[in-house]
């Protein structure tokens, strides 16, 4: 690319900010909690047809995706559950294709009172667009949407076939990004602009997801000595899975990566439910739980030691010893992914990157994960995540910082430009 189509590129970005502006506002408006993404989908299929892409949208089969590498089981409602892709494809192929990838699926927003501004009805405060999934992730998925489009407004065409993907999912099992795959998509490279903070991630942890069913002895609380508490049984298991955290920190201190990090291994009991009434010892609890795992360790073999550390901790405690707790697999089922076998695409981010920003893009060792790991894994396509900047992510107040959203709309266009090719339209 001459430095005329960069600079007509750069310019068109510009030109068309406000409309990504609006645009990314009525996104995030909507309000695509899991089970609730259908009108994201519809937005997103409105978009990609208006701009003249080819459009797939179709309803998810789970069972076709259950022997895949990485499928996580789903246990909530999914009949209606889509995937939906637009297609671009070039008069004549000279470039090398292209996934761009988004997910639209966002976090609950937990207690409304916490947030300053109610976190469906994005504002905009001080250069910050506010909103649940402002940051995570549909500032992205808008901004790589219209940074497509300015390349056309500069009056160029890519050269190859874009593949530009909403999916859901991404928060709890992946599947979305699966079914993308099982439907038989693919490209030479994935582009997936999740919010790094102008960041490259090189190397991101794999997530597991389970539930601890703990089952107590329910009596009156007058003779409480006589029951067992399935609440303070359940602690009992938090505690010895802490332990399972701090020695899996201790291993990876041998990973090249994460060693830099402390503490790269999250361990988070993220939901508690239990007991019927005050003064009744608790006969139940539930805890729903995420702990992270290294690229290169075996998924299967991480299950087993939280299975042993669960069984261990029981057999140490006067109830549980008799009454082991259920464990349930409840979700992500991933491994971790390291970006690597990649040189040319990221060659061609390098350039679009140091004419945007200057320099040279620094690696982002990520203690979460996204779904580049199924492009990199499943079929060996190289799958870079760089995104914009912002805060509160899966918090409260969640906002993007607008001209960091500028900045990487720049550069994910002539990505794009520079991996497909261009030629004058
Ligand atoms: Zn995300």
């Amino acid at each position: 690319m001459n430095t005329d189509m960069t600079r007509r590129i750069v310019d068109a970005v510009d030109a068309a900010f406000d409309a990504q502006i609006a645009t990314t506002r009525d996104f995030i408006a909507i309000p695509s909690t899991r089970g609730a993404e259908g009108p994201c989908q519809d937005m997103m299929g409105d978009l990609l047809r208006e701009r003249g892409y080819e459009v797939d949208d179709w309803q998810i089969d789970l069972d076709e995706l259950e022997e895949l590498r990485g499928f996580g089981p789903v246990e909530t409602d999914f009949s209606r559950a889509r995937s939906v892709v637009g297609t671009y494809r070039p008069a004549a192929t000279a470039g090398k294709s292209l996934i761009l990838q988004g997910h639209c699926d966002v976090v609950p927003t937990g207690p409304l009172d916490m947030w300053e501004t109610p976190p469906f009805s994005p504002v905009i405060r001080d250069g910050k667009m506010y909103g649940r999934g402002a940051c995570d992730m549909k500032s992205g998925t808008i901004g790589a949407l219209y940074a497509v489009d300015a390349i056309k407004a500069a009056g160029l065409n890519p050269t190859a076939r874009i593949h530009f993907q909403s999916v859901i999912e991404e928060e709890s099992t992946g599947v979305g990004a699966l079914s993308t795959l099982q439907r038989g998509y693919r490209a030479d490279a994935c582009f997936i602009p999740e919010p790094t903070n102008g960041k490259m991630v090189r190397s991101q942890v794999g997530v597991i997801w389970f539930r601890l069913k703990v089952r107590g002895h329910p009596v009156h609380v007058f003779e409480a000595g006589s029951g067992a508490n399935a609440i303070t049984a359940a602690y009992h298991l938090i505690a010895a899975l802490q332990q399972l955290e701090a020695k899996w920190n201790e291993r990876a201190r041998a990973d090249r990566h994460f060693k830099t990090l402390t503490n790269p291994i999250n361990f988070n009991p993220g939901i508690i439910k239990g007991g019927d009434w005050a003064s009744s010892v608790p006969a139940w609890c539930d805890v729903d739980c995420r702990i992270a795992i290294l690229p290169g360790w075996s998924v299967a073999e991480a299950q087993a030691e939280i299975r042993a550390c669960v069984a261990a901790a029981a057999r140490d405690h006067r109830f549980l010893s008799n009454n082991p707790p259920e464990l349930e697999w409840s979700g992500f089922l991933s491994e971790g992914y390291e970006l690597k076998d990649s040189a040319d695409a990221e060659g061609a981010f390098a350039k679009a990157y140091g004419a945007v920003y200057g320099g040279t893009v620094q690696d982002l060792v990520f203690t979460a994960l996204t779904d580049t790991r199924f492009y990199g894994l499943n079929y060996n396509i190289p799958s870079l995540c760089f995104g914009a900047s912002g805060g509160a992510m899966h918090g409260f107040n969640e906002y993007v910082e607008l001209e960091s959203l500028r900045q990487f709309t720049k550069a994910t266009a002539l990505f794009v430009a520079e991996w497909c090719g261009v030629e004058k339209a």
